[in-house]
């Protein structure tokens, strides 16, 4: 869809009150997913109603954004527009939910709960944590699955995945944490009226579940969307093993046919539960783990918005929240950091200055390497537009002018005694004509910063000043 296609529903006043400048510029962010209908107040007025009816259609994902939980910690499941990340982006990380069962040892399901709540990494100046905890009920009595539900409410503020087949288990559980709008597993062909009935009852999100059977999974989707349930998302089955390409053929056939069949009973998001690798008896539970981590990894690239892992495990959980991010990072803003100059130890006035491009990926990595040398210097990073030093050099987003500027603008000559600046080894074919623009001299560090701290030790300070 074009800007223009928008722009001709809009209102067409250019008023400004959305904060654009016309409407116009307020079309193209419609486009991007940059601001939303609400956000023109005229569109909002009742004979502009039909209009925005259209607007909402053409705009809405092709797959359903389903909320689950409340407050800070709550999450966005689906609400993608496209089936390959690089034809837009994708929006909402897919979520990681902790297994756990009302008839855990007190102490584990504490201990499971504060390492779910607890996990955090940081990574290129995001917080990566998990999000969810799923909750079974093990024991079939209504009971003990609520006070399991009462007590992880209690414990942390993560959304819950209350999973109980029976519906009166799964009532009592809803009438104690209910209010925190929790995900229902599961409707089934068995079962789904109750079930609808609760998630209509509570407003709570309500899994579709018909393992292995997508003409069954559709048409209870359709059931349930015809009953008044609006926020479904589609259990299509896991397996593990022999079932990994059966799973896997799924799950790609159904978003396949939400994004380009426009199917709208199949326009949810995907729960994968890749717990089931613990069905194998394994000599080891590494095997387990280690198993459980695969099928994870491949349900993340293939589109599932919600994924049920047991393990706890650092090694196991780490490589996917990175992958995860690495996949759901927008492919139209280069992840970068803000220019500035930066201090590192406890620098002064002789202290070495080195200069880095604002890529978020080799700011962090350079910054790593210098604490990890514990160095006392600073550190200039000039603004590329979010590219590493090589690509920036090469397609003039770093230039000579660009880094005297930067050493201007961020008044790095007061900082310090002398006029010497160690530029990257990547960026060498700038610095005679950095030296004639800024009237600093320059030294060509290394390739990778790794090396910068020995740099420093052996140049340090230089010979030239
Ligand atoms: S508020 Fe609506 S009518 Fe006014 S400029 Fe923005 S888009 Fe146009």
């Amino acid at each position: 869809m074009s800007p223009i296609e928008v722009y001709k529903m809009l209102p067409m006043t250019n008023c400004k009150e959305c904060g654009e400048s016309n409407c116009m510029a307020f079309a193209a962010k419609l486009v991007n997913r940059e601001a939303t209908l609400p956000e023109c107040p005229l569109l909002m007025e009742p004979k502009h109603t039909e209009a925005y009816n259209k607007l909402w259609m053409l705009l809405k994902p092709a797959v359903k954004a389903v909320e689950v939980g409340t407050g800070d910690k709550s999450v966005t499941l689906g609400g993608e527009y496209v089936l390959y990340r690089h034809e837009f982006t994708y929006f909402n990380l897919p979520s990681i939910a902790i297994d756990l069962s009302d008839e855990m040892p007190q102490e584990e399901f504490e201990a499971r709960i504060k390492i779910a709540d607890e996990f955090e990494y940081e990574y290129i100046g995001m917080q990566l944590s998990l999000d969810m905890i799923a909750l079974r009920s093990t024991s079939n009595d209504p009971a003990t699955f609520e006070a399991a539900a009462r007590k992880a409410t209690d414990l942390t503020e993560m959304p819950l995945l209350l999973c109980a087949l029976t519906p009166d288990v799964m009532e009592q559980a809803l009438s104690a944490v209910g209010n925190k709008r929790p995900l229902i597993y599961a409707a089934t062909k068995d079962n789904w009226k109750e079930m609808a009935d609760l998630a209509l009852k509570y407003n709570c999100p309500l899994v579709a579940s018909a393992p292995f059977h997508l003409d069954a999974l559709k048409s209870l989707a359709r059931t349930l969307t015809e009953y008044g349930v609006v926020d479904i998302v589609l259990d299509p089955g896991t397996q593990w093993d022999e079932g990994i390409g059966k799973t896997l053929d799924n799950f790609t056939i159904l978003r396949w046919d939400a994004i380009n069949e426009e199917e709208e009973y199949l326009g949810f998001p995907l729960l994968g539960a890749p717990i089931v690798a613990w069905t194998e008896e394994a000599d080891d539970p590494l095997i387990n783990e280690w198993n459980e981590a695969m099928l994870t990894s491949a349900l993340i690239t293939r589109y599932s918005d919600i994924l049920v892992v047991h393990s706890v495990s650092g090694w196991s959980l780490l490589p996917l929240v990175f992958l995860r991010q690495n996949l759901y990072t927008d492919p139209r803003k280069p992840v970068s950091v803000e220019a500035g100059v930066f201090n590192y130890g406890n620098p002064n006035e002789g202290s070495p200055v080195l200069l880095t491009t604002n890529f978020a990926l080799t700011y962090y990595t350079v910054a790593s390497d210098i604490e990890g040398a514990k160095m006392d210097c600073y550190l200039v990073v000039v603004d590329s537009e979010g590219l590493s030093v090589e690509s920036a050099v090469a397609g003039r987003k770093m230039t000579a002018d660009t880094v005297a500027e930067a050493l201007v603008t961020f008044e790095v000559g007061d900082l310090v005694n002398h006029r010497h600046l160690i530029i990257p080894g990547r960026a060498a074919r700038l610095s005679g004509e950095i030296k004639e623009t800024s009237g600093w001299t320059v030294s060509v560090g290394p390739l990778d910063s790794s090396g910068a701290a020995k740099f420093v030790e052996d140049n340090w300070p230089p010979k030239t000043d």
